[in-house]
């Protein structure tokens, strides 16, 4: 222990693998060390505070400290602290919350499948695609498409799945059989003088040109964030999701709304697929389930896909298909209480109540020297730097200005995430509007002081 020293960075250093952290860099600048959290603040190990504005990793719906996720947590690990759901086994919690989320679902679902991460129910849905096409005899039906951007977790499919650069490079990604669709990002990607719509129908031409080129009989299905979040919080713009639902369904195309961000209440609708107009085939969700309180995420399925998988389970047998803590009961117990809560306080209410303050405010901020634009819908949304507003050129090189605008808000006391230039925010959902202009008040100084060190 001497020649590591006792201080928590720098057994963090000895020790830790950081996930989605620059290795090199933690070496000498080390880790920042959170020890406690109390509404939507959390607090460093010198006992400074932060306003949380992403809500952890957009999970932390119902902010910190919530004392009836720990009494659910705590009751039910002393009814039943763990069990599995394999083999015909079952348990009330799991029960509970499948009922719950059929329940809720935006559009009729049948069935629902646990596990533990967001990555985990998006892996699940494209082993149900597969499984699906193969009990339909159709088993060239297996290419998956998602798009540039977008996110879907880390697991070896799901990182192809994924859109960005860091997700492949160097992990021998992607896998056969995905490709990516153009990103719906009209600031980005729009032609100059292209209307939203007008972009809307170029981007589901082109999908139905690229569904053609790979060959109809062999694409199964398509994964959408309803928002894009680790992105850069993207909102596609308006007909997008009609437009290339239309060119879906012609070609016999699943649809995947994966809500992992969205879900819950986070665009100001309990669901981003009822924000955004999409009818999914499969529905994922995950963190704002449990408040991130617990590991515990959700597949959903149409009954036509449930009903092919039991049909080809009598043939074959097992489903062999499942995680040791899919529907983990103290998980599923955290998630029902987190769903009592967002009814009973009327959380969705509340989001609709505030959202539009955090976009005023947002948009308000596209004025700044430093901002190209400002976007977000509901309680998400994100600031893209850029060197020069009018060309919308980039500062060189990329990353630079998001690394700096982050380190100024953490030095203000204000968590916030850079992807690229991107900032985001997406602050728990129950956030008051004190702390909502406290927030941006934090934001802005740190963009105004970011401005000499960018320019100098
Ligand atoms: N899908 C989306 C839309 C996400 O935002 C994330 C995580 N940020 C994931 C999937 C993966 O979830 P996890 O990190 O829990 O595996």
């Amino acid at each position: 222990m001497s020649a590591i020293g006792n201080s928590a960075a720098s057994r963090d250093k000895a020790f830790i693998l950081h996930p989605y952290t620059n290795l090199h860099a933690h070496e000498t600048q080390g880790p920042l060390i959170i020890e406690r959290g109390e509404g939507v603040r959390v607090f460093d190990d010198s006992g400074k505070a932060y306003i949380e504005g992403m809500a952890s990793l957009w999970c932390v719906s119902l902010g910190w400290g919530e004392e009836r996720l720990v009494q659910a947590a705590a009751k039910q690990m002393r009814t039943l602290s763990s069990y599995h759901i394999f083999g015909h086994k079952s348990h009330e919690p799991g029960i509970d919350l499948a009922e719950k989320l059929i329940e809720l679902a935006p559009v009729p679902m049948s069935k629902v499948f646990f596990a533990n991460s967001g990555s985990e129910a998006n892996d699940t849905a494209v082993k149900l695609i597969w499984y699906y096409n193969n009990a339909l005899g159709r088993p060239e039906k297996k290419k998956i498409l998602a798009r540039v951007r977008g996110y879907h977790g880390v697991t070896v499919a799901t990182a192809s799945l994924t859109g960005l650069p860091n997700n492949h490079r160097d992990f021998d990604l992607p896998i056969a059989r995905i490709s990516h669709a153009d990103c719906p990002h009209h600031y980005r990607n729009a032609q100059p003088g292209e209307s939203e719509e007008a972009f809307a129908t170029r981007l589901a031409d082109q999908l139905e040109a690229q569904i053609l080129a790979e060959g109809p009989e062999t694409v199964a299905a398509m994964f959408c964030e309803p928002v894009m979040g680790a992105g850069g919080v993207v909102v596609p713009p308006a007909t997008y999701y009609e437009k290339i639902q239309a060119v879906l369904k012609k070609y016999d195309v699943l649809l995947v709304a994966d809500e992992v961000i969205c879900g819950f209440g986070r665009t100001g609708h309990f669901w981003g697929s009822q924000t955004m107009g999409m009818q999914p085939d499969i529905l994922t969700c995950a963190k704002q389930l449990s408040s991130g309180y617990l590991p515990i995420s959700a597949v959903m399925v149409s009954d036509a896909i449930y009903r092919a998988c039991v049909d080809e389970s009598k043939k074959i047998g097992t489903f062999g298909h499942g995680y040791t803590y899919s529907a983990h009961p103290v998980a599923a117990a955290v998630a029902l209480e987190t769903l009592a809560i967002y009814e009973e306080r009327g959380v969705l209410n509340h989001v609709r109540d505030v959202a539009p303050l955090f976009q005023r405010r947002l948009r308000a901020l596209a004025d700044h020297p430093l901002v190209g634009e400002a976007r977000g819908v509901g309680l998400i949304g994100a600031l893209e730097l850029v060197a020069d507003k009018t060309s919308k050129t980039p500062f060189d090189p990329v990353g630079r200005a998001g690394a700096v605008v982050n380190g100024l808000t953490q030095d203000n006391g204000l968590i916030v995430r850079a992807m690229g230039d991107s900032i985001a925010l997406c602050p728990p959902l129950v956030i008051g509007e004190a702390d909502l202009n406290e927030l941006f008040d934090r934001l802005t100084t740190a963009l105004d002081a970011a401005i000499p060190v960018l320019r100098g």
